[in-house]
């Protein structure tokens, strides 16, 4: 499943083809996905697309006719390709533009969105508003999390995986991040003390920004007809790890289901 890295690379790839272009028209080839795509998204035909930006994992188009709102789901892929190029299986969607490019997305499981908002959907789409602060911004820091965990009794990962809490600490980077800042991911999040917020929230940005580091040596792909950037490899102390030896000290890794998700962790360097 792409994780904020991974989208935001998205948008980085794809952003210089679109903003400054002018949309020529909405290509649906199946509106099937996680919601229907619905017909509105035709009001951004001759509309002028000014910038990209990225929202959660949420991409957002804006042009001086409304938003479009597009998410990769669990298998999407946007490309910048010519209109005129082959359509392939699952190419559920295209958005040419006056230039004879088009923003082409597949996604063969189709649990992405694409979706309309008049207004910018950070203020008025359902999905978006009640999201929390961007993990690589100012407004993501250590006495902001330790505040918002105050009362939580729920265990320090999944409040860390909550999107109300902070968007984009998908369950790589939880399990990563927590480990790295020696946290029990089963600790009580409102047990964690400030000094502990404020070792965790550099270590969960660090590691995004590696990311996303790691995955802008693949800018080219979204404009091959082949290639797509796949998960970035990353050095993982923990995650997929269960069994094996702690790289610290040894220990063996343990593994739960925390939230459905598999924790692991390191007994000895965690508590
Ligand atoms: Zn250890």
């Amino acid at each position: 499943m792409p994780e904020l890295p991974e989208v935001e690379v998205s948008r980085l790839g794809i952003a210089p083809h679109l903003e400054g272009q002018q949309i020529a028209q909405i290509v649906v080839r199946d509106r099937r996905l996680r919601w229907p795509i619905p017909s509105e998204v035709e009001l951004l035909e001759g509309a002028l697309i000014q910038r990209v930006e990225r929202r959660a994992k949420y991409l957002i188009l804006h042009t001086d006719k409304g938003f479009l709102i597009l998410h990769l789901g669990m298998s999407g892929k946007l490309r910048v390709v010519p209109r005129d190029s082959l359509v392939v299986k699952h190419d559920h969607f295209d958005l040419t533009l006056t230039n004879g490019q088009c923003l082409r997305f597949n996604d063969p499981r189709r649990f992405g969105c694409v979706l309309y908002s008049a207004e910018h959907p950070s203020v008025a789409h359902p999905l978006l508003v009640e999201l929390g602060p961007e993990p690589l911004t100012e407004a993501f820091t250590a006495s902001y999390l330790h505040a918002k965990a105050q009362g939580k009794q729920q265990a320090v990962k999944t409040f860390i995986m909550d999107n109300h809490v902070v968007v984009g600490v998908g369950n790589i980077y939880a399990n990563e991040a927590l480990f790295k800042a020696g946290i029990h991911p089963k600790r009580a999040a409102s047990r964690v003390s400030l000094a502990r917020y404020q070792r965790l929230v550099p270590i969960i940005k660090e590691t995004l920004i590696a990311a996303i580091a790691q995955g802008g040596t693949t800018l080219q792909d979204f404009t091959q007809a082949d290639g797509q950037p796949g998960y970035f490899k990353q050095h993982l102390n923990v995650y997929g790890r269960g069994g094996k030896q702690c790289m610290v000290c040894k220990t063996e890794l343990s593994e739960i289901r925390l939230g459905q998700r598999s924790t692991v962790y390191c007994k000895q360097c965690q508590r």
